[in-house]
């Protein structure tokens, strides 16, 4: 959906680029419960996160360069699914458990698809959603081919990860881990998680692989991590 005339013109100008929709504008718009600044694309509604995957498929992997790839994008965000579909085609499949809009209707701990399917998944903040995470990881390891990788997104804002699986109350679930229908809150040690179905698996920061200049412009945000997880 295009903004609004006014919108386009209170955010005209340069000073920021969204490398999705490949447009500028003075700033990005505010975005959350408690809204973050300079977040979300006027023009194609991508969030700091986005983008980062965005740049990262583009500058770190080879996923964009017009191969055939077959491609699970579970919990597809319009902003992606769009660019996507367009450079992968008919083997790019999307996927969720409540959105009709997606190709597939899936549980993520029940793929259902054969073991080594896929050359990559995306899955970005599901697993926060998912009471077994592990099994949906395993899932994902089952159903990817040999040699290649998944890339998974859950938001990091703890430094050890807490959850009670016992607590299904939306407004217990809102107190304790941030959000009505999030099961847990995780830290950095989710990577631990991921490599216990065999994943090598490594976070990748935005420094890691982009100067301050572009963080900035690109509206990124900060330390949001990307894992990388490898099925060799
Ligand atoms: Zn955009």
């Amino acid at each position: 959906m295009k903004p609004s005339l006014l919108k386009r013109f209170v955010y005209f100008g340069n000073k920021r680029y969204c490398p999705i929709c490949e447009k500028y504008s003075r700033k990005f718009d505010k975005y959350g419960i408690n809204a973050r600044e300079d977040a979300l694309c006027i023009h194609c509604n991508s969030l700091e996160r986005h983008r980062l995957v965005w740049l990262y498929l583009q500058e770190k992997t080879t996923l964009l360069d017009g191969s055939p790839r077959k491609v699970l994008h579970i919990a597809p965000e319009p902003c992606l699914e769009t660019k996507f579909r367009r450079i992968l085609g008919t083997e790019y499949i999307t996927a969720d458990l409540n959105n009709p809009k997606a190709q597939i209707k899936m549980d993520v701990t029940k793929i259902p698809f054969d073991n080594e399917t896929f050359d990559v998944i995306y899955c970005s903040h599901v697993l926060e959603h998912v009471p077994d995470d592990r099994k949906a990881i395993r899932e994902f390891y089952r159903v990817l081919k040999k040699d290649s990788w998944a890339l998974i997104l859950v938001p990091i804002n703890v430094d050890r990860t807490i959850e009670d699986l016992s607590v299904t109350n939306p407004k217990e679930r809102e107190r304790l881990f941030g959000q009505h229908d999030h099961v847990r809150k995780y830290g950095p040690d989710f990577i631990k998680r991921v490599k216990e179905s065999g994943f090598h698996a490594e976070i990748v920061l935005p420094q890691d692989f982009l100067n301050t200049d572009r963080i900035r412009v690109c509206g990124i945000g900060k330390g949001t991590p990307l894992f990388k997880c490898n099925k060799n």
